[in-house]
């Protein structure tokens, strides 16, 4: 497993209204043409330290929920 902060499995992206700037990073509040995580890298010289799992791509997530029946479709609204 690829443990680097990935844009596309972090709660925070976004895709963005603004076709110029079409990513959007919730946690630092910023838009930009290259996912987040590289900006982050190529500006602060670090991986991104806010990335979090979705919770449906966090692979320490219990996916064996047998009290709904359904499973990767939850929604997390504490973010
Ligand atoms: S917190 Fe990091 S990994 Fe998540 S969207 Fe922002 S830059 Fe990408």
């Amino acid at each position: 497993m690829n443990d680097l902060p990935n844009c596309w499995k972090c709660r925070f992206f976004r895709i963005s209204w603004d076709a110029r700037f079409p990513y959007e990073c919730e946690a630092m509040n910023f838009k930009s043409q290259a996912l987040p995580c590289l900006q982050v890298m190529s500006i602060d010289g670090r991986e991104c330290q806010w990335f979090r799992y979705k919770t449906e791509t966090d692979p320490s997530a219990d996916t064996k929920d047998t009290t709904s029946g359904i499973k990767g479709n939850r929604i997390d609204h504490s973010a």
